[in-house]
């Protein structure tokens, strides 16, 4: 939404915005009987609240003519009951809508976050997206528990009580009507007030939260560059603004509360003094001024609901729009367009020309051809494109301009699924799962995987051998629960992972990161087999990789600069003399040590 809007298009928006809410409600779909019933005995229960005060005054009137009046007793204490296991019936039933209908939300927010294009990923932040999903569709079942419907009910018990208030005392109940328009002429305000400071830290306190996953998340790094003081006090920073805002919060209550409880104390002091003269005038009887007394007891909690109420519904108007930011928003195109071929075909960029959001143009008209079966080195500078082509491959991001072509077909008239299923990806990171080893291994692939395949993977990616040697080999939980594997060890996981998936294109970014020896050479075996017999772009770090690559794709900048064999580019292509010049003092110097 546009933040410059003008307060006329407020209006229009919080009506946009309750509509929606709505429309959110009702394709989540009630449980309508029970949340009929509920209603039902909601109502009952507060029918019956109002006849409580009725039987207490008429018991005190009977009290003091005749002796105890046994039946109204008995009455009264049934209907205590009966007020209550309604009451409770009814909160019971309410709490399990309300809880369903998160359960129902929460789910379909997971769908649309798990179908999101990255391009969302990157513009907001994933611990906002987070608090969406878990704080965001509490506000919602707090509504519905605790408000909605008990505000229907709260109108009832206020309108049958000032009605029998009238009837027992309406020169009283008018004295009394009187304290009402004062009182919210100053509750509104201030509950406005309350209501900005609520959202403040509200905000504040999901900054806050941001800022401890970050920081607990990336706690090596914070320690290793020493920067628990920096990131102490961006803590502090927060913490100090939250103690502010709770002590403005403080300071209102503090006035709030008194004043209240004297307004209270005044009214009852007019009731009883006022009443009493009625009493001893005859006007009224004694019975009736408790349960005068007692109604208006019964009126306050509504009353004090309704305010709660005003502002949870302004809070979930605040949540319903950051949920239908997502909701909204355009999600991937899962199940469209044909299934990907399953023979292997030339992969070609034509003319592809690429740009994050709206920044400047990552990739700049690059043309290139990757032949089947066949490998094909990337290399480049730093930030000169490369995992941008890869992430265009995996149809993360959609090319501005230009096509990306699987021998004569977009890739984009394949349905998304099954084009990533072509597609093995081994990351620089080799990015593992909280979970065993096996679980990692099999994360890519359906549940249909038999043991011997697994562990032949495992075989083919030389991973198995330092797995069987784990204490509970391919059980053991790695990740934040269980051990930590070298950089090594997490890639040839990675590499099973992707061998499992049997995948015709394989894109694999070389890590850069040097591995010991060791590793390196069982890294370099693994990656051999994966190579074997499939399409393979590789983001080529080592010059032991590019000189057996069939095809070296120079980029610079974002435009393909060369291409060709390492030989033939080592002729022609300047930056490309001086990267494999690079490459080899790094890779004899390290052969050195
Ligand atoms: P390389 O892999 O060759 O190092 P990248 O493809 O990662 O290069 O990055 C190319 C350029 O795109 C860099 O300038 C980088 O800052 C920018 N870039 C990469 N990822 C994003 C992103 N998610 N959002 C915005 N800019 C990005």
């Amino acid at each position: 939404m546009e933040t410059n809007e003008k307060d006329s298009a407020k209006g229009k928006l919080q009506r946009t915005t309750v509509t929606y809410f709505v429309r959110l409600l009702r394709e989540t779909g009630f449980p309508k009987l029970v949340l009929g019933t509920a209603v039902v005995l909601s109502i009952a229960s507060s029918l019956i609240g109002l006849v409580v005060p009725l039987i207490t005054g008429d018991l005190i009137d009977n009290f003091s003519k005749d002796t105890l009046n046994r039946n109204s007793i008995l009455l009264l204490a049934v209907i205590f009951v009966v007020e209550a296991i309604t009451g409770g019936l009814s909160y019971y039933m309410l709490a399990f809508v309300g809880n369903r209908v998160v359960n129902k939300m929460r789910k379909r927010l997971w769908d649309k976050v798990l179908s999101l294009p990255v391009p969302f990923f990157d513009r907001y932040r994933s611990a906002d997206t987070m608090s969406r999903v878990t704080n965001d569709t509490n506000e919602i079942k707090t509504l519905i528990t605790d408000h909605l419907i008990a505000f229907s009910s709260n109108v009832l018990t206020v309108v049958g009580a000032v009605a029998i208030l009238f009837y027992i005392d309406w020169q009283m109940t008018l004295v009394i009507l009187l304290a009402v328009p004062l009182g919210f002429g100053i509750l509104m305000p201030i509950g406005g007030k309350m209501y900005k400071i609520s959202i403040s830290m509200h905000e504040q306190l999901a900054k806050l939260a941001s800022l401890l996953t970050q920081v607990i998340g990336e706690i090596r790094l914070v320690k290793a560059s020493n920067a628990e003081t920096k990131e102490q006090s961006g803590g502090y920073e927060k913490m100090d603004s939250l103690f502010r805002f709770g002590m403005k919060e403080a300071k209102i209550n503090a006035v709030l509360m008194p004043l209240m409880s004297m307004v209270m104390v005044a009214l009852l002091v007019v009731i009883i003094g006022y009443g009493g003269v009625r009493v001893s005038s005859g006007a009224l009887s004694a019975g009736e001024l408790v349960s005068f007394i007692l109604l208006l007891f019964q009126i306050m909690w509504p009353f004090s609901q309704f305010a709660t109420f005003y502002s949870q519904l302004q809070k979930v108007m605040g949540v319903t729009e950051r949920l239908r930011l997502i909701l909204e928003y355009g999600a991937e195109p899962a199940r469209t367009g044909v299934p990907a071929p399953k023979e292997q075909r030339d992969l070609s960029f034509r003319d592809v020309t690429f740009a994050y959001a709206d920044n400047e143009p990552v990739l700049r008209d690059v043309s290139f051809t990757v032949p089947a079966n066949q490998i094909t080195a990337l290399v480049g500078p730093s930030g000169s494109g490369k995992t941008t082509v890869f992430s265009l491959l995996e149809r993360f991001y959609e090319p501005g301009g230009g096509l990306i072509a699987y021998g004569e077909e977009s890739i984009r008239a394949y349905d998304l699924d099954s084009w990533r299923g072509k597609i093995g990806y081994v990351s620089q990171e080799s990015t593992l799962m909280t979970g065993t080893i096996r679980e990692n291994i099999m994360y890519a692939c359906g549940a249909d995987v038999t043991e011997e395949e697994m562990i032949e993977a495992g075989k083919q990616a030389y991973a198995h051998e330092f797995i069987k040697a784990l204490p509970k080999g391919y059980d053991t939980e790695v990740g934040e629960r269980g051990i930590q594997l070298s950089g090594g060890q997490r890639q040839r996981v990675a590499i099973a992972r992707a061998l499992l998936r049997k995948p015709d294109l394989l894109i694999l970014d070389e890590a850069t990161a040097s591995l010991d020896s060791d590793s390196e050479h069982e890294v370099q075996k693994a990656l051999n087999h994966l190579m074997n017999d499939r399409t393979t772009i590789v983001i080529a770090h080592r010059l032991s990789t590019v000189v057996e690559a069939d095809r070296i794709i120079v980029l610079e900048h974002g435009r393909v600069t060369g291409i060709g064999k390492h030989e033939q580019l080592l002729q022609t292509h300047p930056s490309y003399i001086e990267w494999a010049r690079k490459q080899f003092q790094a890779g004899s110097s390290s052969e050195e040590v």
